[in-house]
């Protein structure tokens, strides 16, 4: 865990603030003293303002990388724009969106087997939501 000065706070960074994670809208200003920092919940969307003396110190928040649910039901969760994401089939996954002008990535999950062993899988892309099969599969 790691904590902050106000001085040292930047936009964009996310830290705790009264239970919940918070998003710096703007550089801290120095104010009669005090630190005024404005700010947006992220739980909420509104905006929350903060007024932090110099001895004053917060928690950074970690940035949790934003992460896509399963789509077939057996709890696997992706990792958007991780090209090693832990919830996808195999370490083969997941592969570039072939989506012209996407850049997402193509996730994949095990869907089902028959009775041969012969076994397929579904496909997401974490940015456009695609579910075609990618060229690279075949
Ligand atoms: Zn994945
Ligand atoms: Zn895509």
């Amino acid at each position: 865990m790691s904590t902050r000065h106000p001085w040292e706070l930047h936009t964009g960074q996310h830290v705790r603030w009264g239970g919940t994670t918070i998003t710096i809208l703007h550089e801290p200003e120095l104010d009669h003293g005090s630190y005024h920092v404005p700010a947006r919940r992220s739980d909420t969307g509104r905006q929350v303002d903060m007024e932090l003396s110099l001895a004053h110190t917060v928690e950074v928040a970690d940035a949790r990388q934003p992460v896509m649910d399963g789509w077939n039901g057996a709890g696997w969760e992706h990792y958007v724009g991780r090209e090693d994401c832990p919830g996808c089939w195999s370490d083969a996954w997941p592969v570039s969106c072939e989506t012209e002008g996407c850049g997402g990535l193509v996730h994949a999950e095990f869907e089902d087997e028959n009775y041969d062993g012969d076994y397929w899988l579904s496909y997401r892309c974490d940015r456009c939501g695609s579910t075609d099969r990618p060229g690279e599969a075949y």
